[in-house]
């Protein structure tokens, strides 16, 4: 198969190009046809919610990052954009210094986007909310995963719907929004299992968060089949108070809120469609991409 640029690809590597840095691909116009019907398909699963729809860039300040303990919790994973830290972990984050420390590179400022949702939660800094809110975002995410894991992309994409409401109304919508999905999967061919899962917290106190997080069904994982083992393609969780409190954002006479996020991994995805239905997508779902093929020529 020849791309636009004339570079004949492989059929087994046809969705992305490898770099020389490892976990890092360059999509094919063949990927993106498909993540493109994934687009449509998924915004239809969740208009009945009316969400406001964003597209975040790879970067986020890391004020925000501070506020919501992610260093602390996931050193592992940092990319910050300035890359001489001493300490694994954002500066500034264990003395409670939100702007961050002045160094000989000025302030750090920005670090790379672990999660999409995390665009989301300081939308919504000091602000009242007076009714249920939803928000679709779609983002450049990376997480600084080991080099030893085959296939698993440091760079990648992910689309996220979170939602903010009052306790009740948002552990319902957490519950209809695992349901919806699960039909969404069915209806892409795709055989997912759903399971109780934990974040990879570090550190101390790490094994209780673990515990804490799996007894009380706050992270559920959809896990497919992508060709080179079962992994996990997207996952719904629950953060009770954790985002409301970090950024300071309160219902109606300060009633307390919650937020719950769903969010799959757009290139994981195309893997687990692959591994479902094959290299040809004549046989595929309109949905995923099927029926009618990319044109090389020029745009769809
Ligand atoms: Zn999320």
């Amino acid at each position: 198969m020849m791309t636009e640029l004339g570079i004949d690809i492989p059929v087994s590597t046809r969705l992305a190009l490898k770099t020389r840095a490892h976990g890092v691909e360059l999509s094919t116009h063949l990927q993106e046809h498909i993540i493109g019907r994934l687009r449509r398909s998924y915004a239809d699963v969740f208009s009945m919610d009316r969400p406001e729809r964003l597209w975040g860039p790879p970067v986020i300040s890391a004020e925000s990052m501070r506020r919501t303990g992610y260093g602390r919790s996931f050193p592992q994973l940092l990319g910050t954009v300035h890359t001489d830290l001493e300490e694994r972990e954002l500066p500034g984050e264990r003395t409670g210094d939100l702007a961050g420390p002045e160094s000989a590179a000025g302030t750090q400022e920005l670090m790379l986007v672990a999660s999409a949702c995390h665009h989301v939660y300081p939308l919504f800094q000091g602000k009242e909310i007076t009714k249920a809110a939803s928000v679709m975002v779609e983002g450049r995410c990376f997480r600084n995963d080991s080099p030893n894991e085959t296939g698993r992309l440091r760079s990648f994409r992910q689309f996220e719907v979170v939602h903010v409401a009052a306790p009740p109304q948002c552990a319902h919508w957490r519950e209809d929004s695992l349901t919806r999905v699960e039909k969404w999967l069915s209806d892409l061919g795709i055989q997912v299992s759903k399971e109780v899962a934990n974040d990879p917290f570090f550190g101390r106190g790490s094994s209780l968060m673990r515990s804490v997080q799996r007894k009380q069904l706050l992270k559920w994982e959809f896990r497919a089949d992508l060709g080179d083992g079962v992994k996990a393609i997207g996952s719904s969780n629950y953060h009770k108070n954790h985002f409301s409190e970090a950024f300071e954002f309160r219902g109606p006479s300060g009633a307390e809120l919650h937020t719950a996020c769903i969010g799959f991994g757009l290139e994981r995805l195309v893997l687990a469609l692959v591994h479902a239905h094959g290299g040809n997508l004549d046989s595929w779902p309109e949905a995923a991409g099927g029926g009618s093929g990319p044109t090389y020529a020029g745009a769809e």
